[in-house]
């Protein structure tokens, strides 16, 4: 594929020949992909009791140094898959009564996965697609999905360019994300739910709280909600798991506190967002991110 042979598809803008050698996400031309099962720990609306059909792919263009899942983003875990296959797998998840195809850090793979959603809805698959991402794109990657994806379940992780260079190796982080996010909306709208309340179309907007970066969090949440009111969804996350030690950024060695993840909720709130998920209980536990070894792909 020729978009492959010179590399834009994400702001990393690599131009780089994948057939010939992996860009910075890792992957190189093939569809890589490291688990593929239902998934019961999304927002209610996308798991709901029988389960996201999340498929993760393997790389990412998104270089977190906390990464939650770095045995697919960068140890590289994964199988190599054809379109065919991938579009068996989309079926086979469906059938194992999938509320809808999760496809997870798939920017890498646009091009590919495109092909293989198109065959798998040949083969009849009828659930909707969800893109779910760091929000790292490019607004021509998105306008490719126009028409493919059902629901977009984008990251806004950073509102300072600064903490996205130093978490994440980014530049012009929110620039790309919101612009992308503005994309994503003018292709899927408002929110729409089936008779289960399982959303059929729509976006919800995560954000990751990362310890002691509330004034940055709270900036994120005021943009969304003067942008898109309550037309969207926003999901505030506080199961960031410190993974390992940080000898020069040592907040990230912390969980998110109770309080700060109050302030937040508050905040929130307190500008009248209504349309918002928010977690109870103990979600920072290695124990909630997924095991990608040795995984069997649904084939
Ligand atoms: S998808 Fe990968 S190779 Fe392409 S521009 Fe992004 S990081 Fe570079």
């Amino acid at each position: 594929m020729n978009i492959y042979k010179k590399c834009n598809l994400c702001p990393r803008n690599c131009l780089i020949d994948r057939t010939i050698n992996p860009g910075v996400c890792g992957v190189k031309d093939k569809l890589v992909v490291a688990r593929a099962s239902l998934h019961y720990w999304e927002e209610p609306p996308i798991s709901g009791e029988d389960g996201s059909g999340t498929i993760f792919f393997t790389g990412c263009n998104l270089k977190c140094i906390f990464c939650q899942n770095y045995d697919i983003s960068t140890k590289l875990i994964g199988k190599e898959i054809t379109t065919e296959e991938l579009a068996t797998i989309c079926i086979n998840l469906e059938k194992k009564g999938a509320n809808n195809i999760n496809l997870v850090t798939p920017t890498p793979h646009v091009p590919l996965i495109i092909e293989g959603i198109k065959l798998a809805k040949e083969k009849g698959l009828t659930i909707p697609i969800v893109y779910n991402t760091s929000g790292y794109e490019t607004v021509d990657t998105i306008k490719m999905l126009n028409g493919i994806v059902d629901i977009y379940l984008p990251d806004i992780k950073y509102y300072d360019d600064n903490y996205a260079i130093k978490y994440s190796h980014a530049k012009d982080y929110f620039k790309y994300a919101s612009l992308a996010l503005k994309e994503m909306y003018k292709q899927v709208g408002n929110p729409v739910f089936n008779e289960e309340g399982i959303m059929q179309k729509g976006i919800i907007v995560r954000h990751l709280m990362l310890p002691g970066l509330i004034d940055d969090s709270k900036k994120i949440i005021k943009y969304l909600y003067d942008n898109y009111q309550d037309n969207i969804y926003i999901s505030i996350m506080n199961q960031y798991t410190p993974l390992r030690t940080f000898k020069n950024y040592t907040n990230l060695n912390n969980k998110v506190t109770s309080d700060e993840y109050d302030e937040l909720i508050n905040y929130a709130l307190d500008l009248g967002i209504k349309k918002a998920f928010i977690q109870e209980g103990e979600t920072q536990s290695e124990s909630f991110i997924p095991n990608f070894l040795n995984q069997e792909l649904p084939l």
